[in-house]
């Protein structure tokens, strides 16, 4: 009940716009999100990757309405790019088809800004050798993000990766479709509310389903990101890796900036590759709202510290 409460929370346009200004909401926010500027998030950055830890940098930002706001948030991302080559940083982008115009004009306007946008960005990541993962929203984009990755696939090979959300009954068969393309895969258990009719209703299901379609991802030739911070599942890919001697560095562990840092750091020490994903900027909150849906312990957890400091 809490989850849906959160994540109705999310989309709340007037509590979204008044968080997003107040002193106290940037507080409470910089427990997931690391700083409002580019040059905050690169300091992040620096920091893990002295750690041996990767990133993936997302400028925060989604439900984009106007052409002028999606060309400034891309404007960001390659400037975010420009950094990660020239200060050789081991990182790369995270971006989602929402920032960039999919939900501008008609169906099909959108998606076609969507599409020139972020196809302009991994041009930008092929050329430094970098990459753009195009992380997944509801259930009405699935099939779109997917379409636009494989066409952008074609055309830059590596250079472009989507999400595929466990909970999904589609995403068996989604996996299996990118497998075969070699397009990259971060597997996610999905933080978004979908209908029973599409979506197993029950965690025990997701979770079940998660393993089952990790264990495809990994054994495969394609590099995959294990996106998750469920220690019981972690622990299960452990057990297969060595039972099934697969190479360690073959996929990565992805995790979230401030949540599970001694797991992130134990995982580097047994020698798995792991990524971080790094949110930053003044658009913070649905994806804040989305973190505390997760976990509501989280709410009790930020009061505390809130009022410690
Ligand atoms: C790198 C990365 C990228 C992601 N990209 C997407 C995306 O593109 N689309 C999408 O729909 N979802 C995305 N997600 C979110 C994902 O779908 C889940 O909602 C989220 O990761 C929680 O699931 P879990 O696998 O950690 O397992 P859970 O079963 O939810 O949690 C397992 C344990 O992890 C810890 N934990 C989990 N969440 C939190 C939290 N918020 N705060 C504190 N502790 C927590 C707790 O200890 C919890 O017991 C992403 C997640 C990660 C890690």
């Amino acid at each position: 009940m809490l989850r849906s409460f959160f994540i109705g929370l999310s989309t709340n346009k007037a509590f979204r716009a008044f968080s997003e200004r107040s002193a106290a909401g940037r507080k409470v926010s910089s427990r997931f999100v690391a700083g409002m500027s580019v040059a905050q998030a690169i300091d992040a950055t620096v920091q893990l990757n002295a750690e041996g830890i990767d990133v993936s940098l997302d400028s925060l930002g989604e439900s984009v309405l106007d052409v002028a706001h999606a060309e400034a948030s891309a404007a960001i991302y390659h400037q975010l790019l420009d950094a990660i080559e020239t200060r050789k940083l081991r990182a790369n982008v995270s971006v989602k088809l929402t920032q960039v115009g999919m939900d501008i004009g008609g169906p099909t306007e959108g998606p076609a800004l969507a599409e020139r946008i972020v196809g302009q960005m991994v041009a930008h990541a092929a050329h430094i050798g970098s990459f753009v993962r195009i992380d997944m929203e509801g259930s009405e984009y699935t099939e779109p993000t997917l379409q636009l990755t494989e066409r952008l696939h074609q055309q830059y090979p590596g250079a472009v990766g989507t999400v595929l959300q466990a909970y999904l009954f589609r995403t068996e068969s989604d996996v299996e479709r990118l497998l075969t393309q070699g397009i990259r895969i971060r597997l996610c258990k999905g933080a978004y509310e979908e209908p029973a009719g599409i979506a197993f209703p029950e965690k025990a299901d997701v979770d079940a389903n998660y393993v089952k379609l990790m264990k495809l991802m990994v054994t495969s030739p394609v590099f995959c990101g294990i996106a998750t911070h469920d220690e019981a599942i972690v622990q299960q890919l452990r057990a297969f890796v060595t039972e099934h001697s697969i190479d360690k560095r073959a996929f990565e562990f992805q995790m979230l900036y401030g949540i599970r840092r001694d797991l992130q750091r134990k995982l580097v020490a047994e020698g798995f590759g792991v990524r971080v994903y790094v949110p930053f900027g003044t658009e913070w909150y649905p994806y804040f709202m989305r973190r505390l849906a997760e976990r509501p312990a989280n709410v009790l957890f930020l009061a505390k510290n809130f009022f410690k400091s």
